[in-house]
């Protein structure tokens, strides 16, 4: 019996090794001591064998019982240990593989030039007015001292709604709503869509954006006007930029300027850019005239000012020197995912 009992405590130990996983091992323990393993059986036995010898045998198998249940124990934690490390091998993430790319949108290059040119006037001090796209005509002509019988005002340049009432051609009105709104000092900028009665082609549109600006104080002369856009221009474009005023007509300022910068691509050499002369036109501006002050209802003996008017599609097109005006309309991605914000 002893024979038997030492092969079979070598078997049940061999096959406890042998396990190499959970449920390998939950088999095992069932064929080693289950109700029905050999083990078991000799146990329940006992009761038959003479008295004397019950003591001695039962000893023995219960010896061979408790280190086949250490055994079971040390094994199973070790299969455990094994198993969890095989399921973080499986499950491992790689952190240093690329991810999947999300799709994310953007700003249209358009904003992203509106909002900094806004930012900029912000942080000198300037509120941001808005008015409405369908004008009077009152406040698109009248206000900024165009007279009836001026070019702009007719059909061939207006869009008209009805008597009265047109698209606005400029974002100049949301200049004479505003004084027309507030006493002095004004220090304002007025972005926003403008309509004229064009045909689209690489340098037209019938809808472009503008911002104006406007500035009404105590002693405001046409140097202030001077530094106010030097600073703007080397904020757009760069440290290093000049700017020169040209003499230019418009109805609503006087004198009337209009602001070439230098050339950010050549720095005032000559190039295609700047078609040789080392300038590049970027705005019209001037000091306020005086009727127009006075239309508003301020006294132009106390306030002066000066405006100025830029389109947003010129200065984006100056930033990134795009061909053809039409792209910032077309909503071609792959036109606009070069300008990601
Ligand atoms: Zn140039």
């Amino acid at each position: 019996m002893s024979t038997a009992i030492d092969e079979l405590e070598t078997g049940a130990t061999s096959a406890i090794s042998a396990a190499t996983t959970s449920a390998a091992l939950e088999d095992v323990r069932v064929a080693v001591l289950g109700r029905s393993a050999p083990l078991t059986l000799q146990l329940r036995e006992i009761g038959q064998l003479p008295p004397a010898e019950r003591g001695a045998a039962g000893k023995r198998l219960n010896d061979v019982r408790v280190r086949l249940e250490a055994a079971l124990t040390t094994r199973s934690e070790h299969v455990a240990g094994l198993e969890l490390e095989q399921r973080l091998m499986a499950e491992r993430v790689d952190v240093t593989l690329p991810g999947a790319p999300v799709p994310s949108g953007g700003l249209h290059v358009l904003t992203q030039v509106r909002r900094q040119l806004e930012d900029i006037f912000v942080g000198l001090g300037y509120t941001v007015a808005e008015g409405p796209e369908i004008e009077l005509e009152h406040y698109n002509f009248t206000a900024l001292n165009i007279p009836d019988g001026h070019p702009a005002k007719g059909e061939t340049d207006t869009l008209w709604v009805g008597p009265g009432v047109c698209l606005r051609t400029h974002t100049s009105p949301v200049q004479a709503r505003t004084m027309v709104a507030q006493e002095p000092p004004v220090y304002v900028i007025c972005p926003g869509r403008v309509y004229r009665r064009d045909t689209p082609d690489a340098t037209h549109s019938p809808i472009f954006h503008q911002i104006e600006g406007l500035v009404v104080d105590r002693g405001i002369t046409l140097a202030d006007l001077k530094g106010t856009l030097q600073y703007v221009a080397r904020r757009l474009f760069g440290d290093g930029r000049e700017i020169r005023l040209r003499t230019s007509y418009f109805p609503f300022t006087e004198p009337s300027v209009e602001l070439d910068v230098s050339c950010f691509l050549c720095g005032g050499a000559g190039c295609g850019v700047c078609k040789g002369s080392g300038w590049i036109e970027m705005l019209g501006a001037g000091v306020v005239d005086p009727n127009v002050l006075t239309i508003a209802g301020y006294d132009p003996e106390v306030w002066s000012g000066f405006a100025f008017g830029m389109g947003i599609e010129r200065i984006a097109f100056l930033k990134h020197g795009f061909p053809d005006l039409r792209l910032l309309y077309e909503n071609d991605l792959r036109f606009l995912e070069q300008f990601p914000a």
